[in-house]
């Protein structure tokens, strides 16, 4: 009898065991029993043995798959990752297929169904229909070939098809092979020497695995050099991937590989159905999509014949999953690289520093773009001292006086503040009362135009409150202000102005983003009031001035990488100013005109920036010179977690080398979230494979504990938020 180990999506670490009565391979999806339910799992390996008595076991209920369902590419990066971070096996399959697979769909293609015209369609008399207006008009569109299908009712083709007019005809879908129509539509750029060496450099590399840090400032052309080198990778036939920190502020990069290809160019973005997703993984892994475009997740896309990955803005922290299995697309991009043995491009204006490290330590090869491209020059920046000057809604007057001339010039204007609503507190005037989120423990903001209070962690919405609940006072305040009191103080001092607020408020429905860009594009004098959404990769061709309202909330924070985060908002916001033939001007606006940090971000820029960082993190042993696990808990009590973090502890003392370091068990960053307490123990070590050792003897150890389930857990390898 043989037994399959097969794989379930449940939080569990271990595999469930089924009598195999069916013929089956490894990678193929089941439906076994599951408790009392039945469930879809993927078969991981097959053998004659059991940890419990074959003859006990279930048989399987059936074999979805004719074939294993991932490429084996895709199937070694997931056995990968699965040992890597440490996350149960079924859930990090599941998560890696489209949704319709995990519920059990068939992995092929939708055979295409088409009307046709029948004889008796084609010759019968038009006015035999004359009581049917609507089925006339479809049945006179069909022989003018002018159908189009959103037009017509399902019901009236169905009425056709019973007076045996039209018929449906069912066509197999025929795999399109673009490679016999590719082509590559000429464009007139003529590349400048740094784009050009970054292009032979990475064209040497013979299709072989290799990771190039294109690191070229905002403007220097990083986009002109992947599609060079997509040329040579389409032309060979193979297939591209391409991810994006978020597909709806990329339309203008999206637009150009379509313009510069002629080929399948597939994007998944959040409008799609799931049907369509489905199609597009079923597409690539066909070998019908030439590139695919698309954010994190698109990284588990299987190919045909992929050739190059490429992972534009690698520094961007939407890279890294932030709930269940938290995994990074961009580390993981690499290991798929390596498994398929392609080249792998990382383009940044502002690389992360473990990036940025591993070009130091020769893993990656640095190919620098300094220049701008074309006529753009690089903007003037400065810092405006805050101190003693009284202030609108953050706008201080010398910062009013900078716009009012921009604006003077017709010119366009950037402020930059990050952070949305009207204002981040609402107050009692008369006795002190905040109006708080009692599932996170933290202040609510007020939207003034929604006329809400909402909590920013758990996205928890009320009514403002007409009286204070403590006193029964009227006199509820706003203390301090986000973007939009921001525009609100805008208007009333430009009233003759174009303002656009862009933030998740106003760009939450679909297209807003894209109208307001088009209406930015068209010029004129116009503000920009903006959260981080602003400094990912537009072009504003007209904005002149970049003003940074508030940055000292990021020069102070607890967290280690704060400022390197500041560093490379800064920076890309910054890059907004003065593209094309027009100078452009940074203000920034702060309390703290001679901090460190600031004035070498200013004065040296992001690369002497990032070089005295990494310093001071070799320095401290922070990473990327040591690596890092965090493991959280949570619980409803604040009992269990603690304490389960506690046995850790103890667990890992005990078992591990003296040069593992704890931190904790300790509340974490942001103690409660939606009712939960939360706490966290961080792991560290200098050694990567020391570290990745004791966590596989603590899973194993663990399974024999018992409180578990009272504690919602986690791992989480190389965290960025901690
Ligand atoms: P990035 O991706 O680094 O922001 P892009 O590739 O989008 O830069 O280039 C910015 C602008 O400069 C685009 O309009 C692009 O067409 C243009 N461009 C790129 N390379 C050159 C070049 N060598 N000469 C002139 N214009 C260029
Ligand atoms: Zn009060
Ligand atoms: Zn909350």
């Amino acid at each position: 009898m043989l037994v399959a180990h097969v794989a379930l999506p449940v939080p569990i670490y271990r595999l469930f065991d089924y009598q195999l009565v069916i013929p089956a391979q490894i990678g193929m999806r089941v439906k076994v029993p599951f408790g009392n339910r039945e469930s879809i799992g993927i078969i991981v390996n097959i053998d004659q043995q059991s940890k419990f008595d074959i003859e006990e076991l279930k048989p399987i209920i059936a074999v979805i798959d004719t074939t294993p369902l991932f490429t084996n590419s895709i199937w070694q990066l997931l056995n990968w990752a699965i040992n890597y971070y440490h996350y149960p096996m079924g859930e990090v399959l599941f998560h890696a297929m489209p949704i319709l697979l995990r519920q059990g769909r068939k992995a092929i293609n939708d055979e295409i169904k088409q009307w046709q015209l029948t004889e008796l369609g084609r010759k019968i008399d038009l006015q035999t229909l004359s009581r049917s207006p609507k089925q006339k008009l479809l049945l006179s569109s069909f022989r003018a070939n002018s159908i189009i299908e959103t037009n017509f009712k399902l019901a009236t083709y169905h009425e056709l098809q019973r007076k045996l007019l039209i018929q449906q005809q069912i066509i197999p879908k025929n795999l399109i092979d673009w490679r016999n129509n590719f082509s590559i539509n000429p464009n007139s750029i003529k590349l400048n020497n740094e784009q050009l060496h970054a292009i032979t450099t990475i064209n040497n590399q013979n299709h072989h695995f290799g990771v190039f840090l294109l690191d070229g400032v905002t403007g220097s052309g990083k986009t002109e050099v992947y599609l060079n080198i997509l040329s040579k990778i389409l032309a060979s036939g193979k297939q591209a991937l391409v991810l994006v920190p978020e597909i709806s502020l990329t339309p203008q990069t999206i637009k150009r590989f379509q313009q510069r290809f002629n080929a399948p160019i597939d994007v998944l973005h959040s409008a799609l159905t799931e049907k369509q997703r489905l199609n597009v993984w079923l597409r690539s892994k066909h070998g019908e999509t030439a590139v695919l475009i698309g954010t994190r997740s698109s990284l588990f896309t299987p190919f045909k014949n992929l050739g190059m990955i490429i992972i534009d803005e690698e520094h961007d922290s939407s890279y890294k999953q932030q709930e269940g299995w938290r995994y990074h697309a961009r580390d993981l991009a690499i290991i798929r690289a390596k498994i398929d043995n392609i080249p792998i491009i990382l383009g940044s204006a502002t690389p992360s520093l473990e990036t940025l490290n591993n070009t130091h330590n020769g893993k990656y090869q640095l190919l620098p773009l300094t220049e701008r491209a074309g006529n753009a020059t690089f903007a003037k920046q400065s810092i405006l001292d805050l101190r003693g000057l009284v202030l609108k809604a953050g706008l201080s007057q010398p910062l009013i006086a900078k716009i009012k001339q921009h604006l003077s010039n017709n010119n366009q204007i950037i402020l930059f503040l990050n952070r949305r609503g009207f204002s981040p507190l609402l107050i009692c005037h008369d006795c002190g009362w905040i109006a708080e989120c009692p599932r996170c423990d933290r202040p609510y903001t007020y939207h003034q135009k929604q006329h809400k209070l909402i909590c920013h962690y758990c996205d928890t919405t009320r009514i403002v409150p007409e009286q204070c609940p403590k006193c029964g006072s009227t006199h509820l305040i706003p203390i301090g202000f986000g973007t939009e009191q921001l525009e609100k103080q805008l208007e009333i001092l430009f009233p003759n102005t174009k303002i656009s607020r862009i933030d998740r408020d106003t760009v939450s429905k679909k297209g807003a983003l894209n109208s307001y860009l088009t209406n930015i594009q068209q010029g004129g004098a116009h503000i920009l009031v903006g959260t981080q959404i602003l400094a990912k990769g537009h072009h504003f061709p007209d904005v002149t001035l970049v003003g940074i309202v508030d940055v000292d909330g990021a020069l102070f924070s607890s967290d280690f990488r704060a400022t390197e985060r500041f560093a490379q908002i800064y920076t890309q916001v910054s890059g907004r100013a003065g593209r094309e033939n027009k100078t452009g001007e940074v203000i920034l606006q702060t309390y703290h005109p001679d901090h460190p940090l600031l004035n070498v971000l200013l004065t040296k820029g992001y690369q002497e920036f990032a070089k005295l960082t990494l310093q001071e993190r070799q320095q401290t042993q922070l990473p990327p010179f040591s690596y890092q696990v965090l493991i959280r808990a949570a619980d409803r009590n604040n009992h269990y977690a603690p304490n389960f973090l506690q046995k850790i502890y103890d667990w890992i003392k005990i078992n591990s080398d003296q040069a593992l370091w704890q931190l904790g068990p300790m509340p974490a960053n942001q103690p409660k979230k939606a009712g939960y307490n939360r706490w966290q123990l961080l792991l560290q070590h200098t050694n990567r494979q020391k570290l990745q050792q004791i966590l596989d003897q603590l899973i194993i150890a663990m399974e024999k504990w018992d409180e578990i389930p009272k504690v919602r857990w986690s791992i989480d390898v190389d965290p960025i938020d901690n």
